[in-house]
């Protein structure tokens, strides 16, 4: 009976299951250079495919795999190939890749440090190191979170205790009028939900308006002044350090002075473009970062680690305990700083190791070279698209890029959805400073100078065929 349990749960070095998941986890590399981008098949034939298969007639591992890799492969998006300049979904990096199967097939739980020391203190060594590259000081502390979402409702919660020191007890009856935070209009749109589910509503987020996608100084101190006159207590200030859709970063340094003037929590939502904490050489175009009271960054997005690895990084780490922490008598006793306890989730998968296999195969040096190929990619996009005849329309230093045709002339949701349907290339579409843009992201570590060439090929193509 355990032989055939046994024999049904595992996974055997040289079982024909293992091979096929080998050449299914390496062999699509060709696909990500040339496969079709866009879904080849319709939802109602992905929905038609998945039906049909009958959930009570197993086929067995290795079919199961085959089976499951065609329908990814027909009906999702290839948002990982090099020709996709889409939205900070990068093709996912080797090393960490394998790191996440290690976590999964060793399966520790990191709920408690003592059931996991290694995994955890991995984990905690991870984000020291990332807190000396991002200038701050050794007593910070943080965690991995499932994403930026998650990591950025922590910095809700900390904000709110940090506020209010009966927040934890009360809730937001502690407070002696509405709790709101304040994030520029060109912010990722999360906070709408993270303030509802913190029992703050849609109201408490006071989108400060943004010119050529920058949180504007002036209008966000008057709005505060403002809402104290209305009874509403300012919590948090939350700049975004390379915003969705333009990538363009908030005035840091002076979201920190106003921060502290007004003695609110500072936190800096830098999901995608905080990898450059990294690159010493680019470290500066986040100055202000090492003010923040926390700060977001997604290993997912430009570190490229395999989806869902956020990080929270906390300046003064007891914060977090007071938000999270709980007495159970079914916990094992730890020292204060186990994850589910610090922590919004309580059972935790090794996320961590991602970056960390990362870290310890090609260090911030492979980091570096990433970043100085992708910046390149964009110089190049960005001659050619010029040279080309596009009106380009943002200024962030980094590799997001939005264009429109001249005079706007034709629809830039057109040309996005006419290149999608092709397959060839895939990019994204965006409002940004009251213009429709075309948006071409460097994500992949993939890309190349031919892909940036058959993107062209493929806008004056569209163009030509929509005019
Ligand atoms: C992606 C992103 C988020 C949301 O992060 P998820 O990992 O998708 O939950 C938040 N803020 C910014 C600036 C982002 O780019």
């Amino acid at each position: 009976m355990t032989e055939q349990v046994t024999k049904l749960f595992s996974l055997s070095a040289d079982g024909p299951e293992m091979a096929a998941a080998l050449r299914l986890l390496v062999g699509f590399q060709q696909e990500l250079k040339t496969g079709h981008i866009a879904p080849k098949w319709s939802l109602e034939e992905t929905r038609r495919a998945i039906e049909q298969l009958d959930l009570s007639a197993p086929v067995g591992t290795e079919a199961a795999l085959g089976e499951t890799s065609h329908l990814m492969e027909n009906g999702d998006l290839l948002s990982a190939s090099a020709r996709c300049f889409g939205y900070f979904n990068p093709t996912a990096a080797g090393p960490a890749i394998l790191g996440d199967l290690l976590a999964a097939a060793r399966n520790p739980q990191l709920a408690v440090i003592s059931h996991a020391p290694a995994s955890a203190l991995i984990e905690r060594r991870v984000l020291g190191f990332l807190c000396e590259q991002a200038g701050w000081p050794a007593t910070s502390g943080g965690h991995f979170t499932s994403g930026g979402s998650e990591a950025n409702a922590t910095a809700l919660q900390l904000a709110l205790n940090r506020a209010n020191a009966d927040y934890g007890q009360l809730g937001i009856a502690a407070f002696d009028g509405p709790p709101v935070l304040y994030a520029s209009a060109d912010s990722h749109l999360a906070w709408i939900k993270i303030a509802r589910s913190a029992g703050l509503g849609t109201d408490a987020v006071r989108l400060v308006p943004a010119e050529v996608g920058r949180m504007q100084i002036p209008e966000l101190c008057s709005m505060i002044e403002m809402d104290a006159k209305a009874g509403r207590i300012a919590v948090m200030i939350a700049a975004t350090a390379g915003t969705t859709n333009a990538g363009e970063i908030d005035p840091l340094s002076e979201c920190a002075e106003i921060a502290a003037q007004f003695d609110v929590h500072f936190h800096v939502d830098a999901a995608w473009a905080g990898a450059l904490i990294l690159d010493p050489s680019r470290r500066s175009l986040l100055s202000g970062i090492d003010r923040a009271d926390s700060l977001t960054i997604d290993a997912h997005k430009w570190m490229s680690a395999p989806m869902g690895a956020g990080i929270i990084m906390i300046r003064q780490p007891e914060l977090a305990g007071q938000s999270y922490s709980v007495a159970t008598g079914y916990m094992p006793a730890g020292d204060g700083q186990d994850p589910y306890i610090t922590t919004n989730q309580w059972s935790r998968r090794f996320i961590g190791i991602r970056l960390w296999m990362m870290l310890r195969s090609i260090g911030i040096e492979g980091y570096q070279k990433l970043f100085d190929h992708h910046f390149a990619m964009a110089a190049l996009l960005r001659e050619k698209l010029t040279a080309a005849g596009w009106t380009l329309h943002n200024h962030t230093g980094l590799p997001v890029i939005l264009f429109s045709d001249p005079g706007d002339n034709l629809d830039s949701q057109k040309i996005a959805d006419r290149i999608e349907q092709r397959g060839k290339v895939w990019l994204g579409r965006v409002d940004f400073d009251g213009k429709s843009c075309l948006r071409a992201c460097l994500t992949s570590y993939l890309t190349g100078p031919e892909d940036i060439d058959l993107l062209l090929a493929e806008l004056s193509l569209v163009h030509e065929e929509l005019r």
